[in-house]
């Protein structure tokens, strides 16, 4: 369970959350989406403190990472992350991609971290792929591996930025299946995205963000099939 309430974050005088207030329940899937500035990012960003939010609580599984006292590292390590794009270490095979943390972060030792590495590439559908560099993957392979990277750390939540949208459109629909399936297999997700479709068909909820709100929230149906907003209609006519 993610709850964040009243998250404001500003860079100097720019404000760029003014206040947000989200809960993605256990194995809920909630996608994110609205236009280019609108804090999507930011919001997910601070979710894992990558950005240190200027107000308001965010609390995983229980665990108030906004608290000045808590373990960050170890919270951190319970939040898994994909971005758009340059998510593997380029200089590492696959394997070594997925069990350099899993040995560092989690003290795991080298054959418990290969067996969990092999697990989730074959849940990504990589298996063969074990051996290759970064550089020999196609965009949408590569973000599999990322996916499944961040799976072996058994994260609690899996955080996506836009996973698909520097990829050619013929490796996105890969990338959205892993997706899927994750959320089929009961994974509780927060995915910033501009795939309507996805959004419509996996989503428990869709947040429609804009100037750094949430403008907009409801069951996929009604904010992305009826909205209530006209500024959630307007960036709606934009992209579908
Ligand atoms: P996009 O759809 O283009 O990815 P977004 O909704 O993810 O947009 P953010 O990346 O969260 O938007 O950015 C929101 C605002 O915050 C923008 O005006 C951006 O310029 C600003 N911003 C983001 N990060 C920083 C930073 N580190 N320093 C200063 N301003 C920032
Ligand atoms: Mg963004």
């Amino acid at each position: 369970v993610v709850e964040i309430t009243g998250l404001k974050k500003s860079f100097g005088s720019l404000e760029v959350l003014k206040g947000i207030d989200v809960r993605v329940e256990r194995g809920d899937v909630v996608c994110v989406i609205g236009p280019s500035g609108s804090g999507k990012s930011t919001l997910l960003r601070c979710v894992n403190l990558l950005e240190e939010p200027t107000a308001g609580r965010i609390v995983v599984d229980g665990t108030e990472l906004t608290d000045p006292d808590v373990d960050i590292d170890a919270a951190r390590t319970r939040i898994g992350m994909v971005f758009q794009g340059f998510n593997l270490f380029s200089h590492l095979n696959v394997l070594n991609n997925l069990t350099v943390a899993q040995r560092k972060v989690l003290k795991r030792d080298a054959a418990q971290a290969e067996e969990i590495a092999r697990r989730n590439l074959a849940r990504v559908g990589l298996s063969e792929k074990i051996d290759a560099m970064p550089a020999q993957l196609s965009g949408g392979q590569q973000q599999r591996v990322a996916i499944a990277r961040a799976l072996s750390m058994d994260p609690d939540v899996m955080l996506f930025d836009e996973p698909t949208s520097a990829l050619d459109p013929e490796l996105v629909g890969d990338v959205l299946g892993v997706m899927r399936q994750l959320a089929d297999e009961g994974m509780t997700m927060l995915v910033v995205t501009h795939e309507m479709q996805f959004a419509r068909e996996v989503a428990d909820r869709v947040l429609f963000m804009d100037g750094g709100h949430v403008v907009e929230e409801g069951p996929a149906e009604q904010v992305i099939g009826a909205p209530r907003h006209e500024r959630t209609r307007s960036f709606l006519s934009r992209v579908l």
